[in-house]
């Protein structure tokens, strides 16, 4: 019969699995129960509203076997199964997100020469089916899928490809039987014949599995000495044999907050959503009262990759009275915490619960709302207390809570807005609009900032200066969202936003007023002048009251602002790319450069049509914005020079 080949992907992932380090190989056993118990699960699911599947939940099972001859153990399960096209594709490629994210994993880490890690992370990792390669020289896969009458056997040593043939099996549901590699001297496979070692590592990993995982165990005991046994007694043995039900069934989150060690929060994190780091923040719901239900939250440490695309899928699994009614429910995590993992589990949810029901099922509504208070007072624990924690959170998820301040015009701004972090003049750290408004300075009235691509650019921007020489702080909006938050919030503590950049950003008085407005009437003709060589390039030319020591800037009037305009841009297909900030040039009448356009215009009107084209694109240059047509920039520059 011929063999089929894995996939590419699959088979590195395979050698992978196959070579890693003894002291991870035990994690097999791990892997293939919670396929198993998957399995029951998709079968239990459609026993709810399909009488035809005619098993009960206490019926359903897992069973371990081993053949001390034969040096096989047998996992067995009477879940939904496999069909032909089903273990074809299942156990033949590496399609599932699991595997393909630690994949990526074990490449970065290879690329940064870091196998030593690479290897440790298969440990950690959900890392499926193949993890029976780790002890296996063969695996056979024997599946009736539910619903159908005939069976198939799948059959793998690894390395050649696999073989897929009937089979005869009178029952619904998959068997797993691995024959284990030889003994060598490092590596003692045959431990995982004895029951007592399969038994150990039930308990190990898989104890809250909620299917049964039944064994035959053999206990041996010493028979009672007889009453009437003489000097010369040798007592005697009995063995019994019989099943038993390996794990406690018990979920984790149904156990009391203070029974639970924080390894198995974070060994339950891992198993189930299939991460290899540890979670960030770890939230252990008990809830009485208005509803009755436990959950349990991760806050992850890392984006997945997936996150910030249209794939990412947010949502909780649910469970009523431990068993999963759905494995993604969007419903009870708000949008602004969509990273959030985990799983809830209440006796007031219906077994037969469908999409439209639960749409409308108050009791989510409860929990979605519970859910953003516990997540939102978490993370503020963390921000105090563990400040490195909550940056490494705020580098995957703090744009996540940016847009979550925008949406919806604000609506959860209140929730938001102390969860905020932005670079700013004060230093290299982020800080938040709490920490920023404790530092203002006596008579500083607004929350500063200035919108730039890049803190660099920021801190450069000429505009930032005479605000600065006040001792007054800025915040720099680096992201595209940053700007619409300050909109969105319009106040903080009682603080306006204001733009560093605008010229209302710090009070005149009467006599500063007049003087200005003195001062721009008598350079009136030089304005003008400019104004009429750049033609619609600008809405306006004028002197500059945000300027100290810069020569030029760009800033707009109207609501529309540069960084905005450059957000649309992006936006580009959605129709707002035509939308255009009204772009004025700004002039410092105090600056050297000015005094010398002043002469040009006067003396040399050519000259001068060329130093107003200069300054225009100097002023895109500082706001990081594109010179329009950088040829004729460059000669303009060299024909001033000669
Ligand atoms: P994962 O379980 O993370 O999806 P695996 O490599 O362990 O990845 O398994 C791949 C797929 O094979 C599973 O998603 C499931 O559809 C199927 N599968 C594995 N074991 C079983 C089983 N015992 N019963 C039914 N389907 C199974």
């Amino acid at each position: 019969m011929a063999k089929k080949q894995f996939k590419a992907e699959s088979k590195r992932l395979l050698d992978l699995m196959i070579n890693s380090i003894y002291t991870h190989k035990e994690i097999f056993l791990r892997e293939l129960i919670s396929n198993a118990s998957d399995a029951v699960d998709k079968l239990a699911y459609k026993a709810l509203t399909d009488d035809k599947v005619g098993i009960k939940r206490k019926d359903f099972q897992i069973t371990l076997e081993t053949d001390r001859d034969g040096r096989t153990i047998t996992i067995t399960d009477n879940g939904i199964g496999m069909t032909r096209e089903e273990l074809e594709k299942n156990l033949g490629t590496i399609a599932r997100s699991g595997s393909f994210q630690f994949k990526q994993e074990m490449d970065k880490a290879e690329l940064t020469g870091k196998n030593a890690k690479a290897v440790d992370i298969i440990g950690q990792f959900g890392v499926g089916f193949y993890s029976a390669f780790m002890v296996a020289d063969t695996v056979t896969v024997r599946s009736r899928a539910y619903g159908s009458d005939e069976a198939w056997e799948w059959k793998s040593d690894g390395a050649d490809g696999y073989t897929v043939e009937p089979c005869g099996k009178d029952t619904v549901g998959t068997q797993v039987i691995l024959h284990l590699k030889p003994d060598t001297d490092e590596e003692h496979y045959s431990e995982y014949l004895e029951p007592h070692r399969l038994q150990e590592l039930v308990k190990k990993y898989s104890d809250y599995v909620h299917t049964p995982i039944r064994m035959e165990m053999t206990h041996t005991h010493m028979k009672p000495r007889p009453e009437d046994a003489g000097e010369d007694y040798k007592p005697e043995y009995e063995t019994h044999t019989q099943v038993e039900t390996l794990n406690s069934m018990v979920p984790l989150w149904q156990r009391a907050k203070s029974k639970v060690k924080k390894e198995e929060y974070d060994q339950f994190y891992r198993e189930k959503f299939g991460d290899w780091e540890e979670p960030l923040a770890t939230i252990h719901i008990s809830a009485e009262g208005q509803m009755e239900y436990k959950a349990l939250l991760f806050v992850p440490a890392h984006a997945p990759y997936d996150y910030y695309s249209k794939d990412y899928e947010k949502g909780l699994q649910l469970y009523s009275s431990g068993v999963l009614i759905m494995d993604k429910c969007p419903e009870v995590v708000p949008d602004h915490f969509s990273f959030v993992k985990g799983v809830v589990d209440s006796q007031d949810l219906p077994l037969n619960i469908s999409r439209e029901t639960l749409q409308h099922t108050r009791a989510l509504h409860i929990m979605e709302n519970n859910v953003e208070k516990k997540v939102k007072a978490e993370l503020l624990k963390l921000q105090k207390e563990d400040g490195e924690k909550y940056l490494q959170f705020w580098k995957s998820f703090g744009r996540q809570l940016k847009y979550g301040t925008v949406n919806g015009y604000g609506a959860k701004k209140e929730v938001l807005q102390d969860l905020l972090m932005f670079r700013s003049s004060n230093g290299e750290e982020l800080t938040t609009l709490a920490e920023y408004v404790e530092r203002m300075k006596e008579g500083q009235e607004s929350i500063f900032y200035l919108c730039a691509e890049s803190v660099e650019m920021a801190k450069a921007l000429p505009q930032a200066e005479r605000v600065l020489d006040k001792g007054y702080e800025i915040l720099y909006f680096t992201d595209e969202v940053d700007e619409f938050v300050a909109q969105t919030l319009m106040r903080y503590a009682d603080k306006p936003f204001k733009s560093a950049a605008d010229a209302d950003a710090l009070p005149e008085t009467e006599e500063e007023k007049e003087a200005a407005e003195k001062k721009a009437e008598a350079n009136r003709p030089v304005l003008d002048f400019v104004k009429e060589t750049l033609g619609d390039k600008v809405s306006d030319v004028r002197l500059s009251k945000v300027l100290k020591s810069g020569a030029v800037c760009m800033t707009t009037d109207g609501p529309m602002s540069l960084e905005m305009e450059k957000y649309f841009q992006k936006l580009g297909e959605d129709g707002m790319g035509a939308m255009k900030a009204q772009r004025v040039l700004e002039l410092n009448a105090d600056s050297p450069v000015y005094a010398a356009l002043c002469q040009a215009v006067g003396q040399a009107p050519e000259k001068a049509k060329k130093y107003a084209q200069l300054l225009y694109d100097q002023a895109l240059i500082i706001a990081g914005l594109p010179v329009e047509d950088t040829a004729r920039y460059t000669e303009l520059v060299c024909s001033l020079m000669v």
